[in-house]
């Protein structure tokens, strides 16, 4: 794996960022024998806080995978992660359960709001579940950073695509989660929509200081991301810090990055 910068960041002059997640020899493999899979080969990766991440690659390179491993979903047959701090496989089924509900937040393709919850029930969900109470500030930064004000008391039903996605994003980040995991978070929406929700999740990391890693299989998608993990058979090819369009262009089709 390759590692470029241009420099210091606008987000983090004042020293090394802490970092959100990491994942050191982590391998998957699905199946036996003469079915089996390598899905992740070895993957080293940290993730820093406080930044938009987009993991990209062709289908099948072990992007989703690589993200349900990170999140605690799917346990690797190798190696290591570490969420805020905290190894994976020291806890147990129960405490990993916990431990994913306080700390890692999610935003799926299909949005998973609870069609009888209206948006605000849907986001304050985590929140209940956790025993946790609400913090009006908090909620109040929250629906204002992603424009919902006035979908509050709407069902899902009652709410366009775009709309449902920002209600999951209010959900995935009102408890401050040490990461958000974003699988093809726009995968169902058109190009208006998706770009309205894109523009959201950066806001979340611009403004609410949310660390946002999201897998996509578009350029477009990317493009709204600081950074991004080309992933390639199983393995990091690069983690480009904040590439251009042609430096990306040029890492998904398996060049050298050009600067
Ligand atoms: P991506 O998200 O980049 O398309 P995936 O992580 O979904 O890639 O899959 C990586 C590889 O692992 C693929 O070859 C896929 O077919 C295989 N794979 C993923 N999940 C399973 C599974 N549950 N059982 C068997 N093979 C799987
Ligand atoms: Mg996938």
């Amino acid at each position: 794996m390759t590692q470029t910068t241009f420099g210091p960041t606008p987000h983090h002059d004042s020293g090394p960022a802490e970092t959100a997640a990491s994942a050191r020899g982590l391998c998957r493999t699905y199946g036996r024998g003469d079915a089996t899979v390598h899905a992740l080969r070895g993957v080293d990766l940290d993730l820093p806080d406080g930044r938009f991440t987009a993991i990209m690659g062709a289908s099948g390179s072990g992007k989703s995978t690589l993200m349900h491993c990170l999140a605690g979903l799917d346990t690797p047959t190798e190696g290591r992660v570490s969420v805020g701090g905290v190894e994976l496989h020291s806890l147990d089924d129960t405490a990993l359960t916990v431990f994913r509900r306080d700390h890692i937040g999610f935003v799926f393709q299909s949005y998973n709001l609870l069609p009888m919850l209206d948006a605000r029930q849907n986001i304050l969900l985590p929140l209940d579940l956790a025993g946790r109470s609400v913090d009006t500030g908090r909620f109040d930064l929250v629906v204002d950073t992603m424009g919902i004000r006035d979908r509050l008391g709407h069902r899902p039903h009652q709410l366009s695509g775009g709309q449902q996605q920002r209600v999951a994003i209010a959900r995935a980040v009102i408890a401050q989660p040490d990461i958000v995991f974003a699988d093809e978070p726009t995968g169902n929406l058109d190009s208006e929509a998706s770009a309205e929700v894109l523009g959201f999740l950066r806001r979340s990391v611009r403004e609410l200081g949310q660390t946002v890693v999201m897998v996509t299989h578009e350029l477009d998608a990317a493009a709204y991301a600081d950074d991004v993990v080309v992933l390639a058979d199983g393995v990091v090819r690069e983690h480009l810090v904040e590439p251009g369009t042609d430096r990306l262009v040029a890492a998904l089709r398996g060049e050298a990055a050009v600067r």
